[in-house]
């Protein structure tokens, strides 16, 4: 708690350089759109400058009025359809090309943070909630989009046409605007104000907002469970809950606005009043004609229009900037460590794990302990043990998902992080229990993220992993739609549809992490084959809870607690009568709490066994 305090003071404290920072950044994404940077300064220059001609027309037509002058029945309605004419002109060329610098740098933003979460490591996302990352994702970017195109706009706008008001009215009379130099600072330093007010709730009202956007996503995703359980109920509350706090906050906001608006004008209002009282004493009157007084107060009174449109833009900024600081953490965060540069067309398939541990960012403990195993070329090695025992974590560092505190992982003999990622994911095949399946056609499904391969490779793939007759079934075929996740497919037809995807892929390592576990009788039949076939001439490590997958297998490692407790064939393994034999004996069904042994694995069995 007291941690969590320091941290915000400080965020506080250093805000003004940070802000400073913020829009350097930014301001970098407009650096290339500079030619239309500068169209769009000569729009709004247009615009500004018309400003005084108005309140000049104001002066001459006062002047025509008090001299009679028929004349200007001609010139004057000319010279104000011309003014309007100028300034639609101007504002036409300002605002179409602020609008497309703000819109292709939203644009830049979205490619650079969307390509820069591809290369996040994991441990980037099992830091943070879906929502907050959509949170993050969307409304951050949005809020910077309210900066570069709206307040950026009406800052080149309004601000360039206060800034020629205020220099005419002093051109016309610097005496009388000395009044404007005592209010300056009154209005800066209330802008000043609600501007840092509006910051520290913006923060939390988006925090809360990522809030929300996460309940959202876990009932739609959980859906089938939310009504199975009758918690429809309590969803509505939890969601109503976060809404309610984000309410309370956007509240707030509205408030600090509301508030500020009004304030501004009224000090403005109290600046007018000043003026007229001034102008209207006999020694003013008397040197000034009414035209030129009228011209003058003309002027001034169309200084707090431009002025209170900037102050409002406070928000858009104060969001901006969160936007900005939302996307720049995602932006700053490293990308996953990828300094290897071994690039090899073919390798063997061997894989060493020396005394490896590995502690997840969140994890309490290890989730691997000094883990060591080689795996030879070709060989078949099944990963069994309870759930939590840490197989998924070992097969995630092979493929450098995670990288080891200590310890290295080496393919072939090299240590994976001497390749490059690329070429070391090229040569390993990942299939997971819940296949990862994109709402596209079953074709891009299988060639995922690899278009280059011919209809031959694909129907080969398909017959391999059994999957020709459903897919035949459909309607469209290979062109069917499969829906988001795969959701118009069964478990078993999901599960072939990765088993072929990683047949086509043809890595010479394979790695099955549960792969079979959640089917039904009727597709597992199906998929063992395939299973089988897919593992043959790889090194495969298998994640199962069958025992038909295991038996095969040439080697069983038994995990317990993030080590590596037994190692031997299946029926060296039952001989022996230890953790595996209990865990065979109970079917995987996890119903016996199995003491927890520890034995210094393979030495101690192969010795008993040849004894
Ligand atoms: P298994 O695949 O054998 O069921 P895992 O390798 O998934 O086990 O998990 C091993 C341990 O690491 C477990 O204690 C689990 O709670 C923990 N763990 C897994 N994933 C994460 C994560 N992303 N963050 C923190 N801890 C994790
Ligand atoms: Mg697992």
């Amino acid at each position: 708690m007291a941690k969590k305090k320091l941290k915000r003071k400080k965020i506080e404290s250093t805000t003004l350089t940070q802000d400073l920072q913020l829009y350097g950044r930014l301001l970098l994404y407009m650096k290339r759109y500079y030619i239309a940077f500068f169209i769009s300064l000569i729009g709004f220059g247009i615009l500004a400058a018309s400003q005084p001609l108005l309140a000049k027309m104001m002066e001459l037509i006062t002047a025509a009025i008090q001299n009679k002058d028929v004349d200007a029945r001609f010139t004057l309605p000319l010279y104000a359809i011309g003014i309007y004419f100028i300034r639609g002109l101007g504002t036409f060329i300002g605002s179409y090309f602020t609008s497309f610098i703000g819109a292709s740098v939203i644009r830049d933003i979205r490619q650079d943070l969307f390509n820069h979460m591809t290369v996040l490591p994991a441990s980037f996302y099992e830091m943070r909630s879906q929502g907050e990352l959509l949170n993050m994702m969307t409304s951050g970017v949005r809020g910077v989009q309210e900066l570069v195109t709206g307040a950026w706009k009406t800052i080149l706008m309004q601000g360039m046409s206060a800034a020629t008001l205020i220099g005419y009215v002093f051109y016309l009379n610097w005496k009388l605007s000395v009044i404007f130099l005592v209010l300056a600072p009154v209005l800066l330093a209330l802008v000043q104000l609600s501007a840092r007010k509006l910051r520290s709730i913006g923060r939390a009202s988006e925090q809360q907002l990522g809030g929300t956007l996460q309940v959202a996503k876990e009932m739609i995703s959980n859906l089938g469970v939310v009504k199975a359980f009758g918690a429809t109920g309590y969803e509505q509350d939890r969601y109503l809950d976060a809404l309610q706090l984000a309410f309370r906050l956007q509240m707030k906001t509205r408030k600090v606005l509301a508030i500020s608006g009004p304030l501004l004008q009224f000090v403005i209002a109290f600046g007018i009043a000043v003026l007229v009282f001034v102008l209207l004493n006999p020694e003013t009157l008397q040197t000034y004609t009414a035209p030129e007084l009228i011209g003058y107060l003309t002027a001034f009174a169309m200084i707090p229009k431009p002025m209170r449109q900037l102050s409002s833009i406070g928000l858009a900024i104060q969001q901006g900037l969160v936007g900005a600081e939302m996307i720049y953490e995602i932006m700053d965060t490293p990308q996953e460590e990828d300094t290897g540069t071994i690039e090899r067309d073919q390798i063997h398939g061997e894989i060493c794990l020396d005394n490896v541990t590995f502690q997840y960012p969140r994890g309490n403990q290890p989730a691997l302990r000094n883990v060591s195993l080689r795996i030879k070329p070709g060989e078949t090695v099944a990963l069994v043990g309870k759930s939590g025992s840490g197989k998924s974590t070992l097969a995630s560092l092979i493929y450098r998902l995670h990288d080891p505190q200590e310890g290295t992982v080496s393919i072939d003999g090299v240590p994976a992080k001497e390749y490059t990622l690329e070429n070391l994911r090229k040569h390993i095949s990942v299939v997971n229990q819940h296949v990862a399946l994109f709402d596209d056609s079953i074709r891009n499904n299988i060639a995922y993220g690899d278009t280059h391969y011919s209809d031959e490779d694909i129907n080969a793939a398909i017959y391999n992993s059994y999957a020709s007759e459903f897919i035949a079934e459909q309607e469209k075929g290979l062109k069917t739609m499969i829906g988001d996740s795969g959701l118009r497919l069964s478990g078993g037809q999901r599960q072939r549809l990765a088993i072929a995807r990683a047949f086509l892929k043809n890595a010479p390592i394979l790695i099955l992490d549960e792969a079979t576990s959640a089917l039904d009788n009727e597709s597992e039949s199906y998929i063992k084959q395939a299973v089988e076939t897919v593992m043959k001439n790889r090194t495969a490590i298998v994640i199962a809870h069958r025992l038909s997958t295991i038996e095969k297998a040439d080697r069983v490692l038994v995990m317990q607690d993030g080590q590596i407790t037994e190692e031997g064939t299946h029926a060296e393994l039952l001989a022996h009568g230890g953790y595996y034999a209990r865990l065979v004996k109970s079917e995987f069904g996890e119903k016996e709490e199995a003491p927890k042994l520890k034995y210094n694995t393979t030495k101690n069995i192969t010795q008993h066994d040849s004894i």
